[in-house]
């Protein structure tokens, strides 16, 4: 295990605001599991460089039995964190791995990949996040890497407060995260609030950032934020950080990074900065040399 106890404080004098509240869009993906897009493609610019987010949470295998069978990415990062159930990967790279409760495989897709995600449970529930991260356009080519990480190989923290907070990606408290990534400084942290507590996490004034409340319910700089919204965190040129308090029990992901400013080319699975790389992706993916 990796329970650490907080090595520092975050120290922020003038936190954030709300900018915005978000409720996510009902939709099915794959082949037909039921999901909530939360970041979706107008919010790509404003939370650049996250591209979306994903929420999925159902007791009815009904909607994730089918999950997501072979497709394609190029261009960017998914980042997939289970919070109940079980899901097996399989890629073109030749990687496998069994995420389950509390684990997150990270995966960049680079000059591409090939990959199924599919629950390995018939019944019960499955619930988590898969998050998109851009890469910038240098590395859109990269080679595919990807990596699993079981709940107990995750940095753990437990703030003064009692705050619980798991640091998927970036640094909180003085820890560093399961990964880290140097052009998007990608910060990405589980947070566990028992009643009455408080968390402060200082953010660099520039990244975007957002939090989205998936148990019970949070304030943020004055604002309630209710279950099952997201909240973007204004870009206050003197902020420096966000400080969440949760009157009852919640639970929140704290989502931030540095924008890349380029452009955004989506077609599907295929996020690059030009409509030509996208037509080149579609044939490069059709002629198997995606993979
Ligand atoms: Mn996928």
């Amino acid at each position: 295990m990796t329970t650490n106890t907080a090595l520092r404080t975050e120290t922020v004098a003038r936190p954030r605001s709300v900018e915005r509240l978000v409720v996510g869009k009902a939709t099915s993906d794959g082949a037909g599991v039921k999901l909530t897009r939360v970041l979706t493609q107008p919010l790509q610019r404003r939370l650049d460089p996250f591209l979306m987010l994903d929420a999925f949470g159902s007791d009815k295998p009904d909607d994730y039995i089918a999950g997501f069978p072979d497709h394609p990415h190029r261009g960017f990062e998914t980042i997939t964190y289970m919070i109940a159930g079980r899901m097996l990967h399989r890629d073109s790279a030749g990687h496998e791995g069994l995420l389950e409760n509390g684990g997150v495989q990270w995966m960049t897709a680079g000059r591409g990949v090939v990959h199924s995600e599919i629950p390995q449970q018939e019944e019960g529930v499955m619930e988590g996040f898969q998050l998109w991260l851009n890469l910038p356009g240098r590395d859109k080519l990269c080679a595919p890497w990807y990596r699993d990480f079981a709940a107990g190989e995750l940095p753990r923290i437990t703030t003064e407060a009692g705050v619980e907070v798991t640091v998927i990606a970036g640094e909180s408290h003085g820890v560093v995260g399961a990964v880290t990534r140097d052009a998007t400084a990608p910060l990405y942290l589980d947070l566990h609030l028992p009643a009455g507590t408080r968390f402060s996490q200082v953010l660099p004034a520039g990244h975007n950032a957002f939090a989205y409340v998936y148990r019970g319910e949070v304030t943020v700089n004055g604002t309630a934020v209710p279950l099952q919204r997201m909240a973007i965190l204004a870009n206050e040129p003197e902020a420096d950080g966000v400080v969440i308090e949760a009157a009852g029990a919640a639970r929140v992901l704290l989502i931030a990074g540095r924008p890349l400013n380029e452009p955004i080319a989506q077609y599907g699975p295929f996020v690059m900065n030009t409509e030509q790389e996208i037509y080149q992706a579609l044939s490069d993916f059709r002629d198997g040399r995606l993979v």
